[in-house]
């Protein structure tokens, strides 16, 4: 396990958090859209001034091609300063003398925002020299950014190497819900994937049917799971070594015992758009002209019946093209199921940017025992991957 900010004594101590404040704006505005990002690093920012700490927040957002003053971290500060119901001080850079002078002037409970980490390429390069001057603005790293920890850039793992650098508490909450899916999972564990493509996912289903007790497969990847169980799949776009993919997968679990379920009946349109009219089918006797686009009632209820059995259900992946209400109905139902799973005690971890966009969309995600902000990052650490940025912190002793 990594020390965490509860592990060490802050008081009067100058902390760079790092955050992952790379939130959504309303297309073309610099409004906000969903600011759960920046709700999430709360609990570690209050926690640190609380203790007498002088905050300084920093984060990347977009990608930036040196200074843009469209990706300025301006309309953030100032969300961030709302939440805190406190002032924010915005920093004009992330590094260099003037940054220095602010940083030092802080008193205990203040907080200063750096401007945009990658208007310097210094920044992705994990350049030795630009993750020096990020170090000399605090005393203490405290890195909150899992959905960053992916990246060996200076802001993740080169400033950690130069610091104490300690997990923030929305990261260790990461560490210890996904870490103990891999390492300690109440059994029996079942893996609910889906999404658009198996290619994506290979890895972290490799990974996963090491550890899971039952693997369910829905979204554009069952196609590819069809037509390795000898079905036809229609018109779905199936990637060239899909089936064969899907073979392995399924050969793999056969060998260890795990249980695969693949949908017995999904839900067809001749194409994808908002316009198409929806049919349901039976996975034996899919149309030629049809593209699979969720799974059908009967899988829907097959798949929350089974789930119910299992103590642990990580989820990765919608089970259709939720965006479209005809084809949302497999992700609302196996949500709800889920969701009432976890109330009644489950543990249910959601991981997948869109996984957890879909249920946050059906208020779901309070429901839940937790809803990763990891997205890819979640996917690389479930795949058994050292993520740099969480291996560059202090362990626990
Ligand atoms: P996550 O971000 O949760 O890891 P992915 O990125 O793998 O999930 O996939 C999300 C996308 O998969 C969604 O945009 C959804 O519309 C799409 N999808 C789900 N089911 C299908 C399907 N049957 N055919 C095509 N696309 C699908
Ligand atoms: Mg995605």
């Amino acid at each position: 396990m990594k020390k965490t900010v509860n592990d060490i004594d802050v008081s009067g101590a100058t902390c760079l958090v790092r955050v992952d404040f790379n939130v959504p704006m309303e297309p073309g505005t610099h409004v906000i859209s969903d600011d759960s990002r920046i709700r999430a690093t709360l609990p570690t920012i209050n926690n640190l001034r609380a203790r007498g700490a002088r905050v300084i927040v920093a984060t990347h957002f977009g990608r930036p091609k040196g200074v843009d003053e469209s990706l300025r971290v301006a309309p953030v500060a100032a969300r961030l300063s709302d939440l805190l119901d406190a002032p924010v001080h915005a920093a004009g850079d992330s590094v260099g003398a003037d940054v220095e002078r602010q940083a030092h002037g802080l008193a205990a409970g203040d907080v200063l925002m750096l401007e945009n980490l990658r208007f310097h390429p210094e920044e992705a390069l994990n350049d030795p020299i630009h993750a020096a001057a990020l170090a000399r603005l605090a005393d203490i790293y405290v890195n909150d950014a899992f959905g960053a920890a992916h990246r060996a850039h200076a802001s993740t793992e080169g400033v950690a190497r130069l610091l104490p650098a300690v997990a923030g508490l929305l990261m260790d909450a990461e560490l210890r819900m996904l870490g103990g899916i891999l390492d300690s999972p109440r059994r029996p564990l079942a893996t609910l994937m889906g999404g658009a493509k198996v290619g994506d996912k290979m890895a972290v289903m490799e990974r996963l049917i090491d550890s899971s007790d039952m693997v369910l497969l829905g979204g554009g990847m069952a196609a590819a799971f069809l037509a390795a169980r000898g079905l036809r799949a229609g018109k779905s776009p199936v990637e060239a070594d899909g089936p064969q993919m899907a073979g392995r997968i399924l050969s793999a679990a056969d060998a260890r015992g795990v249980q695969v379920l693949i949908p017995s009946d999904v839900v067809v349109a001749d194409k994808l758009s908002a316009g198409a009219s929806a049919a349901v089918v039976k996975s034996n006797s899919v149309p030629d002209d049809a593209m699979l686009l969720d799974i059908g009632p009967e899988t829907r209820d097959a798949y929350a019946r089974a789930l119910r059995l299992c103590q642990t259900v990580l989820w990765n992946g919608p089970m259709g093209v939720f965006e479209f209400p005809q084809f949302a109905e497999g992700t609302r139902g196996v949500a709800h199921a889920l969701a009432q799973h976890a109330r009644a005690g489950a543990t249910v971890v959601i991981g997948g940017g869109s996984t957890a966009e879909a249920v946050d969309t059906l208020g779901l995600s309070q429901a839940m025992t937790h809803v990763s902000t990891g997205g890819g990052a979640a996917l690389e650490f479930l795949e058994g991957r050292v993520l740099p940025g969480v291996a560059a912190l202090q362990d626990m002793d």
